[in-house]
């Protein structure tokens, strides 16, 4: 991993990746996060032990790699406050943010930097995360390596080949949290309906989510094939499978993922 990180912003998305590189074994001493506020600042400094500044372009005169962990709405504003320091300095630039693409960043930091775009997803904060990455030309193997272990502390990481298959990570993995969130939802409910209590309902349905996950993970197997497995001919997870594929649940996620690609599109 590099040596030396500066994280622009040090907030819920910062923290995370910052805690999983400590957790993974990077000195707190090559790291660096920003912020204008003393009040993020403090505790992050406090927990791990790793540098901060309030001044941007202080901090990463001598990073290799550079997060860019601020709001959307404030990125263009610290892209161009960097942009001289970036030009003499050419580290690689890793942006976290949703919907800027590369060349408004690019443009922004004044052209030719090495940037990796990433679309992380909430569960990053419990080191659970699914990212996926991709690179500008300007990348290097070696930044390339960089930014998979960087993203690597938090969770999954997978590359795609072409800017535009990160609005499809985005429905797949950047808002799939919800999807799953939706269905323990319906599931406490219909538990709660079928008598449980609703506290009950619930731990059921996210270990079962959370067993469902890691059987599919570890297993050589397709989901549909372990789906095949659970369902015994005749029987109760049968009658249920048929119910939803028969309302039209595959369809309706589909369409829905589709809608959630093509709003990231109008958006990037
Ligand atoms: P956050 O509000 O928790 O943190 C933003 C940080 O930026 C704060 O520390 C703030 O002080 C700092 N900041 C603001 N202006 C700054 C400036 N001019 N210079 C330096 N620092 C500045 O936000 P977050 O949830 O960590 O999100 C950060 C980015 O990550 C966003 O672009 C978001 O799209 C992306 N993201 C977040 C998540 C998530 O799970 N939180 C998921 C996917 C993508």
């Amino acid at each position: 991993m590099a040596s030396r990180v500066t994280f622009i912003g040090a907030g819920n998305m910062a923290s995370a990746i910052i805690g999983g590189m400590i957790d993974s074994g990077h000195p707190a001493t090559g790291i660096t996060a920003t912020s204008p506020s003393d009040a993020f600042l403090a505790p992050i400094h406090e927990r791990y032990g790793i540098r901060t500044n309030t001044d941007n372009a202080a901090a990463v005169r001598d990073a290799d790699v550079v997060v860019l962990a601020v709001k959307p709405q404030v990125m263009r504003n610290v892209c161009e406050g960097l942009r001289d320091t970036l030009q003499r300095q050419r580290p690689l630039i890793v942006s976290v943010a949703a919907g800027i693409d590369a060349a408004t960043l690019q443009a922004w930091m004044g052209g030719g930097t090495a940037l990796v775009r990433c679309m992380p997803n909430t569960p990053s904060l419990v080191g659970a995360g699914a990212a996926g990455l991709y690179a500008t030309p300007e990348v290097t193997d070696e930044q390339r390596n960089q930014a998979s272990e960087l993203l690597g502390a938090v969770g999954l990481v997978e590359w795609v080949e072409e800017e535009s298959l990160l609005d499809a990570v985005t429905a797949v993995s950047g808002s799939g949290p919800a999807y799953f969130f939706l269905m323990f939802e319906a599931m406490e409910e219909a538990g709660v309906k079928l008598g449980l209590p609703a506290e009950t309902a619930r731990r059921l349905a996210i270990q079962t989510a959370l067993g469902a996950a890691r059987m599919a993970q570890e297993s050589e197997l397709t989901p549909a094939r372990l789906k095949r497995d659970v369902m015994s001919p005749g029987g109760t997870t049968e009658r249920a499978v048929e119910h939803l594929e028969q309302a039209g649940l595959r369809g309706t996620m589909i369409d829905a993922m589709e809608a959630c690609a093509k709003r990231a599109r109008e958006m990037g």
